[in-house]
């Protein structure tokens, strides 16, 4: 990245950590404490609500990483050594007969006795069925030893985990079939905007099909959390403040549309009368205007309308803000730095998330970068960002976050 001379003039706009800290801060004053044990089927995308300490030891004994002979070392003298059990995986051994081996299979118990394996490649059965090895051995070659991974009393999960696939595969491996999980999150997807019909229906002149309810919508399923669907709000101060009175269980209100300066702006007016509202301008691009407030004390995110703003500034502002409100600690991407594949000769006042694409190893951008543009994104395997103030060379390093990293 080339820093230029000056830093480009961020005037009043706020950086988008700032933003992130006060909804991230917003969010801890107002934690969901409610929690539900749940099958560990059901727990898929939810949040740990308490550490998991682990009640077993794993391996819970030891056990042999290998097919081959279990054996006591001090046993091998050279001399072939008859086979005095055969043990699988599921057997419980019986303890090793001074003098012998055992033939024993992965994952089956060592019995007591025996200290070391011989993989099986390096065994020779002789005709009278004792065996012998060809290479040496040492204690403890290929033996899991008992609370190799795990040991009773570790904190295997800390509260605040999301918990996927992996995480529940390791609950499951402690012999947990519940977990105390957060509830769900209730957020209601509102869209503001008279121009706005459902796909489906005819469009009129001057109408375009709502595209944000679908993408918030899912994505909020996604990401586990209970989705209320609020459907269109006309652009009518009346109207919105009856949608929004009717929205009184939910933890969050989310809205798109109408957070313009514009005349329009009846959430911004509604939550002024009966609540509280911020009005940010921030240095993102897509996505400069959010709302931030509560209407009758029920929290209340306004992202911009455009599709591509409401995208990054759900990924980047509203995501984290609900992850933490169920606990989680980690709530930012992961980005990682590629080299760009494109120059950037002005630098700007916001900073850029542009969709992007990795190609050849090199970050590259959608042509049309407009913020009306939902197909750039559908384009994009994730955002490129560009810092405010900065001009880039191709080849220099940029950062790239993927989309897989917000999207659930
Ligand atoms: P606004 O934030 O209401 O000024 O809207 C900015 C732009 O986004 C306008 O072109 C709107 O028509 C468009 N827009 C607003 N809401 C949606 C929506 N739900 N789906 C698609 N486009 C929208
Ligand atoms: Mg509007």
């Amino acid at each position: 990245m080339n820093p230029v001379g000056k830093p480009g003039k961020v005037g009043a706009l706020m950086p988008v950590e700032d933003a992130l800290q006060r909804l991230l801060a917003m969010a801890e004053a107002a934690p969901i404490r409610e929690q539900q044990a749940l099958p560990l089927a059901e727990c898929d995308g939810r949040v740990l609500a308490r550490d998991l300490i682990s009640t077993l030891d794993l391996p819970p004994w030891p056990n042999s990483a290998m097919d081959g002979y279990a054996v006591r070392l001090a046993d091998w003298t050279g001399e072939p050594l008859l086979v005095s059990q055969r043990i699988f995986a599921g057997n419980a051994p019986e303890p090793l007969a001074p003098g012998t081996c055992a033939r024993i299979f992965t994952g089956a118990p060592v019995p007591q006795g025996a200290d070391c394996v011989q993989m099986q490649e390096n065994a020779v059965v002789h005709a009278d069925q004792r065996v012998s090895f060809t290479e040496p051995l040492q204690v403890g070659d290929n033996i899991r030893p008992q609370g190799q991974e795990t040991t009773v009393g570790d904190c295997v999960l800390t509260a605040g985990t999301r918990l996927g696939p992996i995480e529940l595969g390791l609950a499951a491996s402690l012999g947990c079939d519940r977990l105390d999980v957060v509830r769900r999150v209730r957020v209601a997807v509102l869209s503001t905007g008279d121009e706005l019909i459902e796909p489906g229906l005819p469009l009129g002149l001057g109408q375009i099909y709502n595209s944000n309810r679908r993408v918030l919508c899912s994505w909020l399923t996604r990401m586990g959390c209970e989705v209320i669907d609020a459907g269109i709000l006309p652009d009518d101060l009346e109207q919105t403040r009856t949608r929004l009175a009717g929205l009184g269980g939910v933890d969050l209100i989310l809205s798109t549309g109408g957070v313009s300066v514009g005349e329009a702006d009846f959430l911004g007016i509604a939550l002024r009368e009966d609540g509280e509202l911020a009005l940010w301008k921030l240095a993102i691009k897509p996505g400069k205007p959010l709302t931030c407030g509560h209407f009758r004390g029920v929290p209340v995110i306004g992202l911009p309308g455009n599709p591509a703003s409401t995208l990054v500034t759900f990924a980047l502002l509203a995501r984290p803000y609900l992850l933490r409100l169920q606990g989680v600690a980690q709530v930012e991407p992961l980005r990682f730095e590629v080299p760009a594949g494109f120059a950037w000769p002005k630098p700007g006042n916001r900073r850029e998330y542009l969709r992007g694409r990795i190609e050849q190893g090199k970050a590259v951008i959608y042509h049309n970068q407009s913020s009306g543009v939902l197909r750039s994104a559908a384009w994009a395997e994730g955002f490129v960002e560009v810092m405010e103030g900065t001009t880039l060379d191709i080849g220099d390093q940029v950062n790239f976050i993927p989309l897989s990293e917000v999207l659930s």
